[in-house]
């Protein structure tokens, strides 16, 4: 295949911006700087522009439909999931979002997903997936998770989720909004379920998402040596220290409870999600602001395909940390190279430089003067070299 040189463009990244041509060969970027093109190549003028390394979301669920309830997944084949799943990661990827962790699905439909799109058989992201979130029986998510009873089975439950080839695993350490009678506020896995699941994950590589919201679930969580703590509303002092001493990433998913909200009962989301997710809200922006000031590791993910939160709107989510508290830099670095951290891929993704992948945006505005251009000014998604929008 014929290289590609993207010339005349403003390269923004983690590193700054900076203008620079871009030669990209076999789907990584091998040079930046002032390139001359070779004959064989295409050239992509993109002069005026801004390349920008893909977004990557670190939380999406490719088996939720964004419909008012995601219980409605229950009332679905496994075939009619993986239908939708592939329809979603295709507007994942055309969103500007090239690399995505699914944080939970049902009969691995994405972890299926995933491989067809390896194969270049499907249009998607990048995935890493975690199969069935791991639950208490009865509790947040048991609609479709792996209900569990005990660290015994806990472990049991690990190492299903790995015999399906999944990169990691994700545990539920509190309630949450999208299920009624549960409460996000108590602690549901308790520690020694968490660090069963850490430890089986271990074993085989696999790093371990923690679903958390009240402060004693996100203390078991952090105490089983999770690595990320999803959602994290009611983060303190304490926690968020432990979370810059061991690297331990926050990824926020701010958008999640405003696209509840904004969409309220009038919509069709049930009543309990919206009061819980009103609830949350306030909480959750202010510990972010916190997390951002006291140096917390914070990746983004939106947890899309909750209640009105499209897949493909994802990158509305890095207009939402700004307002809560990041600068246009802070939310580029927590959507880009910090993400890339976070999924063990450091070097590969998340910088425009030599030796990373060519997963590249191409915006008419420059996110650091509005991060709201994801949105509204992208203009060419490159996956691997390779225009896809
Ligand atoms: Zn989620």
């Amino acid at each position: 295949m014929a290289g590609l040189v993207v010339k005349g463009a403003t390269i923004v990244d983690a590193h700054g911006e900076r203008p620079g041509d871009i030669r990209i060969s076999e789907g990584r970027i091998v040079e930046v700087g002032d390139v001359r093109d070779a004959t064989d190549e295409h050239v992509l003028a993109a002069n005026g522009r801004y390349v920008v390394p893909g977004l990557i979301d670190c939380h999406i669920h490719l088996c939720y439909a964004a419909g008012p309830d995601p219980r409605a997944m229950t009332a679905k084949s496994d075939a009619q999931l993986a239908g939708e799943a592939a329809a979603n990661a295709r507007a994942t990827l055309l969103a500007g979002v090239t690399t995505a962790r699914d944080c939970g699905g049902r009969g691995f439909v994405e972890t299926h997903v995933r491989d067809e799109i390896r194969a270049g058989r499907l249009e998607g992201p990048t995935l890493l997936t975690s199969g069935h979130p791991i639950c208490r029986r009865g509790g947040h998510t048991s609609y479709y998770g792996r209900q569990t009873d005990g660290p015994v089975d806990c472990a049991a439950a690990a190492k299903e989720q790995i015999a399906a080839r999944v990169e990691w695993l994700k545990v539920i350490a509190t309630g949450g909004i999208t299920s009624p009678n549960v409460d996000p506020l108590t602690a549901e896995l308790t520690e020694d379920e968490i660090r069963a699941v850490v430890d089986e994950g271990r074993r085989s590589g696999k790093p371990v998402a923690a679903h958390a919201h009240g402060g004693d679930g996100i203390r078991n969580a952090l105490a089983g040596g999770v690595r990320s703590v999803e959602h994290g509303t009611f983060l303190d002092e304490a926690m968020m220290a432990t979370m810059v001493r061991d690297r331990v990433f926050l990824v926020p998913t701010l958008i999640a409870t405003r696209a509840m909200i904004d969409a309220g009962t009038a919509k069709g989301v049930p009543d309990y999600a919206v009061r819980k997710a009103a609830e949350i809200d306030p909480v959750r922006r202010k510990s972010f602001a916190e997390c951002v000031r006291r140096g917390v590791p914070v990746a983004m993910g939106t947890d899309a395909g909750t209640p009105f939160n499209a897949h493909g709107g994802n990158a509305r989510e890095v207009a939402l940390m700004v307002e809560a508290g990041m600068t246009p830099a802070q939310a580029l670095a927590a959507s880009t190279v910090t993400a890339a951290q976070l999924l063990g891929l450091e070097g590969e993704e998340g910088l425009v430089d030599p030796g990373f992948s060519a997963n590249l945006v191409i915006l008419s505005r420059n996110p650091l003067d509005d991060p709201a251009a994801f949105q509204r000014d992208l203009q060419i998604v490159l996956q691997a070299g390779r225009v896809v929008r």
